[in-house]
C-alpha cells in the first residue's frame, strides 16, 4: 500500500451508521483500492478505477456514496433514483445491491436492484416511490425507462462498473442511450479490469477530471494463487477432472467451460460418479443459477461449473480451487478466473486443462502474466502428445476449436482436425 494512505477504517472518518456497519462484517483494514479510492470520493472527484472483482471495490464505491447521500439530504421523489450503478450481469447486480443493503442497513435510504429474465412488476413496485440506490443491468433498465417506469433526471452518482465486460457483451449502445439522459452534473465512478484504447475513450466521454487508480493490474495474477497446467488430450478431460475430484480436499471448486453445453456434459459425467456438480450458464433460468449458486455458497454441493459470463462478478469466499476444464482463448479471462479463488487474502490454487489445440492460448497467457505455468504430469493422464505438439496461431487454434464445437452441435460436415505433429501419444503410465 502507498504511504500516508489510511490503514484503518476508522482513520476514513465515515459516518457513524456505515461505521457500525463496516464492524459487523468483520473486516478489520481498508483493501488498498479502499484506502485510496474512499478518500477521494468523499470529495467528490469522479473515479477511474482499474481494478477487477476481488478487490474490494464494491465497498470502495458503496461507503463513501452512501455517506455522501446521507450528508446531502435530498428527498428521494417516485420513480426516480439517486444513485444509479450499472453492472453488466445479473449476478453482479444483485452482489451489489446486497454489498449496499449490508454497508447501508443503518441508514434510512432505499436501495432497489432490477435485471432482466425475471418479471418487472416487483421491480416496477421497488421502484414506484423511488430509491437512493439503483442497481441495474442495461436491458432492464431501458425497459423500465420507456416505460416511464424510472427516471434519471434528478440522478447525482453514476457508477459504471466492469466497463470492459459491458462492451464485450455489447452493451455499448444502451450505455450511450442511459448516458444521453443522465444530468450533466454528476458524481462519475467507472470501473474497469482492463483498460484497453475503446475503454479509455468511454471513461473519458464520461469522467471529469478524473483520479485514475490501479490495482492489481489485470497482467498480474495473485501471489497466492498457486497456477499449474495439466497436459491432456481432450477424450481424458473429463476423467483427468473426475480424478481430481475425488480428492475430498478440494471443497470449493470452480470448473470453468467453455461451452453451455460442455457445462451440462460435465454435470452430467460427474453425476455417474456421485460427484455432485450444478452448471451455471446463460442458459439456465435465473432462479436455477440462483439456487445453484446459494447451494454452492452454502456449502452444500462442492463443484459449480460455469462459463465466463456467468461467473461474472460472483462473490463467493473460500473457493479452493479453479478448474479450467478448457482454456480461455482471451487470456484476459484467464486472470478473471482465476481470481475467483484466493480472494480477500485467502490462498488458492488454479489447474488449467491444456489439450494440443490449446497451446497457443496458454502462451497467450503466459505472455500476458509475464511467468510460465508451472506444468504438473503427475496424473494418469499426462499426455506428451500435448508437450510435442506443433504451435499453431491462436486465432487458427480458435477457429478449429469453434469449428468442431459447431460439429458437436451437428451443424457442420467440415470436420477437419487440427494437424498434430507426426509423433504418436505414447501412453503415459500412471505416475504417483
Ligand atoms: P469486491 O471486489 O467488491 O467484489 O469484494 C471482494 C470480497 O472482499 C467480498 O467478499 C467482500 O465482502 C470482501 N471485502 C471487501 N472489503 C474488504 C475488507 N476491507 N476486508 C476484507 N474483505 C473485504
Amino acid at each position: 500500500m502507498k504511504p500516508n494512505l489510511p490503514k484503518t477504517f476508522a482513520e476514513l472518518n465515515l459516518i457513524e451508521p456505515l461505521k457500525i456497519a463496516l464492524s459487523e462484517t468483520g473486516y478489520t483494514k481498508p483493501t488498498p483500492i479502499q484506502a485510496e479510492a474512499i478518500p477521494l470520493l468523499l470529495e467528490g472527484r469522479d473515479l477511474l478505477g482499474c481494478a477487477q472483482t476481488g478487490t474490494g471495490k464494491t465497498a470502495a464505491f458503496a461507503l463513501p456514496i452512501l455517506h455522501r447521500l446521507v450528508l446531502a439530504d435530498q428527498k428521494t421523489t417516485p420513480r426516480h433514483a439517486r444513485v444509479l450503478v450499472l453492472t453488466p450481469t445479473r449476478e453482479l447486480a444483485i452482489q451489489v445491491h446486497q454489498s449496499f443493503e449490508i454497508y447501508g442497513k443503518n441508514l434510512k435510504l432505499k436501495y432497489a436492484v432490477i435485471f432482466g429474465g425475471v418479471g418487472q412488476s416487483p421491480q416496477v413496485k421497488a421502484l414506484s416511490q423511488g430509491v437512493d440506490v439503483l442497481v441495474a443491468t442495461p436491458g432492464r433498465l431501458l425497459d423500465l425507462i420507456e416505460q416511464g417506469f424510472v427516471k434519471l433526471s434528478q440522478l447525482e452518482v453514476f457508477v459504471l462498473d466492469e466497463a470492459d465486460r459491458m462492451l464485450d457483451m455489447g452493451f455499448v449502445h444502451d450505455i450511450n442511450k442511459i448516458l444521453k439522459l443522465l444530468p450533466k452534473k454528476r458524481h462519475n465512478l467507472f470501473f474497469s479490469a482492463t483498460m484497453p484504447p475503446v475503454i479509455e475513450k468511454l471513461a473519458q466521454s464520461i469522467l471529469v477530471n478524473p483520479v485514475r487508480i490501479e490495482v492489481t493490474p489485470v497482467s498480474s495474477t495473485a501471489e497466492l494463487i498457486a497456477q499449474n497446467v495439466m497436459f491432456v488430450d481432450r477424450e481424458n478431460k473429463r476423467p483427468l477432472l473426475k480424478y481430481i475430484l475425488e480428492d475430498k480436499k478440494l471443497s470449493r471448486v470452480i470448473v470453468f467451460s467453455r461451452t453451455k453445453h460442455g457445462a451440462n456434459k460435465i454435470v452430467e459425467f460427474l453425476a455417474k460418479f456421485e460427484i455432485i456438480a450444478e452448471a451455471i450458464h446463460g442458459n439456465k433460468s435465473q432462479s436455477a443459477r440462483q439456487k445453484a449458486l446459494e447451494n454452492f455458497k452454502a456449502g452444500k454441493i462442492r463443484v459449480l461449473i460455469a462459463t465466463d459470463i456467468a461467473a461474472r462478478g460472483i462473490d463467493i469466499d473460500d473457493i479452493t480451487h479453479v478448474i479450467n476444464y478448457d482454456l480461455p482463448n482471451e487470456s484476459e479471462s484467464y486472470v478473471h478466473r482465476i481470481g475467483r479463488t484466493a480472494r480477500a487474502g485467502a490462498s488458492g490454487i488454479a489447474i488449467s486443462f491444456c489439450d494440443a489445440d490449446e497451446k497457443p492460448f496458454l502462451k497467450d497467457i503466459e505472455k500476458l502474466i509475464g511467468k510460465s505455468i508451472p506444468v504438473i504430469e503427475s496424473h494418469p493422464f499426462h499426455s506428451q502428445k500435448v508437450v510435442d505438439a506443433r504451435l499453431i496461431s491462436s486465432s487458427r487454434a480458435k477457429a478449429i476449436i469453434d469449428g468442431e464445437n459447431t460439429l458437436r452441435g451437428g451443424r457442420s460436415s467440415n470436420n477437419r482436425r487440427f494437424p498434430r505433429n507426426n509423433s504418436r501419444p505414447k501412453q503415459t503410465s500412471p505416475k504417483k
